[in-house]
C-alpha cells in the first residue's frame, strides 16, 4: 500500500513539472513517503529527517514535505517536533500535496483527515504493465499489534464502479497485471450503499472481465473474512492467479487469542483445505510472527506443526518487536532475544525446506510467465514471474511485459529455472 502510496506522488509531481534529483542535496523539494509499521524504521526515518534539517538550514527555499503513516501518527506534534517541516500529510490526504505545492503560501501545513480515495490521481508505475488498485482504506479489526487501525482509520471500500473504470482505463494504458489492495480484501464491500453492494467476489469477477487484464492479484485477505466465493473465483476466474497470500501470523490458537486475529488454528487449516479442495495446485504464502509475548516452546512447536502440514509456497517471517502505541507493547511475557532467534533460525528452516519441496512440483512443467526485464544475477537471462508468483530466470527473447512459456528444469525454494518454450509467445 505505501509502495503505491508512493507511485502517485511521484505520478503527480511529474504532471507538476517536477523530476527526481540525483542527490538529495540537490533537490528542491525532499519528500517523505512514511511507514509505521515497524518501530525500527520510525527509528531510522528520524535520522532521514535529521539530514532533511540540515540541507533546509544550508537552503531555506528548499521545501521539506512528510507523508504516510509516520506522519499520521505525529499529526499533533509534528510541526513542534520538526518545525522545518513544511507539509504533512497523512496516508489518504495525498492529493492535498499538489494543492500545497501550487498554491501562493508555502507556510506549513498539515491534512490528515481523510476525504477521499485517491484512485483518479496519475501515478508513475514502476512497470507499465503492473499496476496496484487500492480498493480499500483502513481496517476495522484490532490485531493487538498492529499500528494501521489508527494510522489508516477505519475500513472505507472504494466505489465499485469507480474502480471499474480505474481497471479499464489501465487495460487501455497497456496494463496486464492488477494487484488490489486493501488491509482486509475479504472484507471489501461492506460499507458500499445498497444499490451498489458489491463482495469482494463480485469485484473479483468485475476486474476478470475487463478486456486486456490478463492476471490478477490481491493482497492482504484475513483469514476469518475467507470466503468460499473468492476461493472458488480462482478456479474460475481465467485472469485469476492461482496464488493464495493468507497470512497465519502463529499457529498456536492461544497466541492467535492473545493477537485478537479472531481465529483459531482449527479455522485457518479449514481454510487451507478448502483452497486445496477448490484449487488443488494453488500456490500459499504467508506471514508468521515469531517470541510474540507469552509465546511458549509448546506454542512455537504448534506455528511449526502448521507450516509443516500446509507447506507454504513462501512466507515473510519477522520476530515480534513492540511497535508503540499498540497493546502487544503493553503485554508481559517478552522473550529474550537469544530465544526469538534462535526460534526464527527453526522457523525459517522449515519454511524453506517446505518451500524447495513444493517448488519441486514445478520441475518439467511449461508455466506462462509475464516477462519483467533481465535476471538479477545473469544479465544474459530473462526473469520474470509466473501466476503463482514465482519468480522465474529463464533463457528466452521476451521483452517486458510479454506473456510467454517456458519449461521449467530446476527450482529452489525461492525461484524457479528454464528455457523458452520456441513458439510459445501468448497473444
Ligand atoms: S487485519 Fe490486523 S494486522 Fe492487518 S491491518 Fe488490520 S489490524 Fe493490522
Amino acid at each position: 500500500m505505501n509502495a503505491h502510496d508512493s507511485e502517485r506522488m511521484k505520478g503527480m509531481l511529474e504532471s507538476l513539472g517536477y523530476s527526481e534529483a540525483a542527490e538529495r542535496a540537490d533537490a528542491d523539494l525532499i519528500l517523505f513517503n512514511t511507514c509505521s509499521i515497524r518501530e525500527a524504521a520510525d527509528n531510522r526515518f528520524i535520522a532521514h529527517l535529521g539530514e532533511a534539517k540540515r540541507l533546509k538550514s544550508e537552503d531555506p527555499g528548499r521545501v521539506v514535505g512528510v507523508g504516510g503513516c509516520w506522519a499520521q501518527s505525529v499529526k499533533d506534534e509534528v510541526f513542534e517536533r520538526f518545525p522545518f517541516v513544511d507539509v504533512a500529510f497523512g496516508p489518504g490526504q495525498i492529493h492535498r500535496l499538489a494543492e500545497f505545492l501550487a498554491s501562493d503560501s508555502l507556510t506549513a501545513q498539515g491534512y490528515f483527515e481523510f476525504e477521499d480515495f485517491s484512485g483518479h490521481l496519475p501515478d508513475k508505475r514502476e512497470r507499465e504493465f503492473q499496476a496496484w488498485i487500492q480498493i480499500s482504506q483502513g481496517c476495522n479489526c484490532r490485531c493487538s499489534y498492529c499500528i494501521v487501525p489508527s494510522t489508516r482509520g477505519r475500513e472505507q471500500s472504494r466505489d465499485p464502479v469507480e474502480l471499474t473504470a480505474e481497471v479499464e482505463r489501465l487495460a487501455a494504458d497497456g496494463v496486464r497485471e492488477v494487484t488490489l489492495l486493501g488491509q482486509n480484501v475479504n472484507s471489501y464491500g461492506r460499507d458500499v450503499p445498497r444499490e451498489r453492494k458489491t463482495t469482494f467476489a463480485e469485484l473479483l469477477a468485475l476486474v476478470d472481465s475487463v478486456a486486456g487484464i490478463e492476471r490478477i492479484r490481491y493482497t492482504s485477505p484475513h483469514p476469518k473474512d475467507m470466503r468460499e466465493d473468492v476461493i472458488r473465483a480462482h478456479a474460475e476466474l481465467p485472469a485469476l492467479c492461482e496464488h493464495i497470500h493468507l497470512p497465519l501470523q502463529s499457529g498456536s490458537s492461544r497466541i492467535l487469542k492473545a493477537m485478537r486475529r479472531t481465529y483459531d488454528r482449527g479455522r485457518y487449516l479449514d481454510r487451507v483445505a478448502l483452497i486445496r479442495e477448490h484449487v488443488p495446485d494453488c500456490a500459499l504464502t504467508t506471514d508468521i510472527i515469531v517470541g510474540f509475548p507469552g509465546e511458549t516452546e509448546r506454542d512455537f512447536a504448534e506455528t511449526l506443526e502448521v507450516v509443516e502440514a500446509v507447506g507454504y509456497d513462501g512466507a515473510f517471517t519477522f520476530v515480534f518487536s513492540p511497535r508503540r502505541g499498540t497493546e502487544a507493547a503493553t503485554l508481559e511475557g517478552r522473550l529474550a532475544h537469544p530465544v526469538k532467534r534462535e526460534r526464527m533460525e527453526r522457523l525459517v528452516e522449515a519454511v524453506q525446506r517446505r518451500a524447495r519441496e513444493r517448488a519441486q512440483r514445478f520441475v518439467g512443467r511449461t508455466m506462462e510467465v509475464l516477462v519483467e526485464g533481465p535476471s538479477r544475477t545473469d544479465p544474459a537471462r530473462l526473469r520474470g514471474r509466473s501466476r503463482h508468483n514465482k519468480a522465474v530466470n529463464f533463457e528466452g527473447t521476451g521483452a517486458p511485459g510479454d506473456l510467454i512459456e517456458v519449461e521449467i528444469d530446476a527450482a529452489t525454494s525461492m525461484t524457479l529455472s528454464g528455457q523458452e518454450r520456441l513458439l510459445s509467445r501468448v497473444v
